[in-house]
């Protein structure tokens, strides 16, 4: 006797693709196999259908307190749209407060995370003063579920120096930790700021011109550099320049433990969105910027050929009316961010497998097997295995969707993908065996997410091709 039965589906993890029932008991995998005997309450016919692992998205930001203001998706709106895009995991960006200590910041996410989300979730810990927080608690941190923690290299107020980043990273050698970075130079973009800001410059275009390649790239060959020389595990997020990912490519060839992880927003968006009315440009404001059309292109490549690790989105979302416009006259008060939880799946499937650029079983590592390995939550979640944790999403590989803020359900009053066509879409997204998400119903009780401690890192290197 199983709880549920996925009956006749295609299943596919990073590594195979077979038709096949699932079978869940008590929120794990029981068993997987053809014509599996036994019977449950719930039976669900997923024949046309594919099965995935739940989606891990390794990087959002919800409730957060940014640029003056907080973020528009909360715990719960979040993470419902999540749901409703394939998502069963998020890892949120827990900021230490002035004055108080990382344990600190992990309670206080932890308290506005508890009570609302509806899928399970991880915080990675952003540190801002090493002084408050001590090395002995930082590795204590690191092995008690928190294993990986973020450095800004740029921001007033959160930017970090050289020393604190090898800090960090000796730390993170000791205890099994992963430093994540926000690679780009701080003084070359606020100097390009301030003399924007002297020729008279407010419009939002101002946001991608005053932060060019140049700064990630210089940025991301410093942080790969210090982690190489103290080979101690690193991840630079959000990366939005191929020669950036290049860096990492060298570096990794010659043994050092570092990773990229990119957004569907510097794939498929180009800067030029920033030109023109502002309500439709403020809308593509990020750091790193959106870029051109022919970066997209190499980033593509990149991502193709296995140089990136992971793809997540970086869900920051900042409505246009009462957020975005607290820099209506002032480019550099745009609370920079842009949704992307509920399309990121729908997206890397129509433009990357539909397109031939990526296997079906790179899509299933992308988006939840490689972020599972990296940030210490495998084989519980991203993969289908007896044992794992049932978290699954049937994947209709021929439904058509036009995105819009009308259909989807970020809790933000613009879609950076308005009008849209995606083909490959969730139906029913299975959270720990509970169906959370059916075919537009929602069914899942707010708060009945949980935390999940994350193991310490233990990517194994990859060597020498
Ligand atoms: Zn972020």
């Amino acid at each position: 006797m199983f709880d549920l039965i996925i009956r006749g589906g295609r299943v596919i993890t990073a590594s195979d693709s077979f038709i096949a029932d699932v079978s869940v008991r008590d929120g794990k995998i029981a068993a997987l196999g053809t014509e599996l005997p036994g019977s449950a309450p719930r039976v669900i016919d997923a024949s046309g259908l594919f099965v995935f692992p739940g989606g891990v998205d390794g990087h959002t930001h919800m409730e957060e307190p940014f640029m003056g203001t907080v973020s528009s998706d909360d715990f719960y709106t979040g993470t419902l749209a999540g749901a409703a895009g394939g998502v069963t995991t998020i890892i949120d960006y827990a900021y230490q407060e002035p004055g108080k200590t990382l344990s600190d910041a992990a309670g206080t996410w932890m308290g506005k995370a508890r009570s609302k989300a509806v899928i399970d979730y991880g915080f990675h810990l952003v540190v801002t003063d090493l002084e408050t927080s001590s090395d002995a608690e930082v590795r204590d941190l690191m092995v008690r579920g928190y294993p990986s923690m973020k450095l800004f290299l740029c921001y007033e107020g959160l930017k970090q120096s050289d020393a604190t980043l090898v800090r960090m990273l000796k730390n993170a050698r000791a205890a099994g930790g992963l430093v994540l970075v926000h690679a780009e130079n701080d003084a070359l973009v606020e100097a390009l700021i301030r003399d924007a800001l002297l020729e008279g410059h407010t419009e939002p275009c101002w946001v991608a011109r005053c932060r060019p390649k140049a700064a990630e790239i210089e940025a991301v060959f410093r942080a790969v550099s210090l982690a190489e020389s103290i080979d101690a595990p690193l991840l630079v997020v959000h990366m939005s320049v191929a020669e950036g990912v290049d860096h990492l490519r060298r570096a990794r060839r010659r043994g050092a433990r570092v990773f990229a992880e990119t957004c569907p927003k510097y794939l498929l968006l180009t800067e030029d969105k920033l030109e023109g009315d502002w309500y439709s440009a403020a809308g593509f404001t990020c750091a790193p910027p959106l870029r051109d059309r022919e970066e997209t292109r190499r980033l593509w490549d990149r991502l193709s050929a296995g140089e990136i690790d992971i793809v997540s989105t970086d869900h920051d979302c900042f409505d246009l009316r009462g957020r975005k416009d607290l820099g209506r006259d002032r480019f550099d008060k745009i609370p920079l961010g842009m949704p992307g939880i509920e399309t990121r799946l729908p997206l890397l499937f129509t433009y990357g497998v539909g397109s031939g650029k990526i296997s079906l079983n790179r899509f299933v590592d992308l988006c939840s097997t490689a972020p599972a390995k990296i940030f210490g939550l495998y084989p519980e979640k991203g993969t289908i295995a007896p044992g794992s944790d049932a978290d699954l999403v049937l994947f209709d590989p021929h439904k058509k969707v036009v995105l819009g803020k009308d259909v989807l359900h970020q809790h933000v009053d613009y879609c950076p993908y308005e009008g849209t066509e995606v083909t490959g879409y969730p139906v029913v997204t299975i959270s720990r065996g509970e169906v959370v998400f059916d075919r537009g119903i929602f069914s899942a009780e707010k708060g009945r997410g949980r935390f999940i401690p994350r193991k310490p890192f233990e990517v194994p290197r990859r060597g020498r091709p």
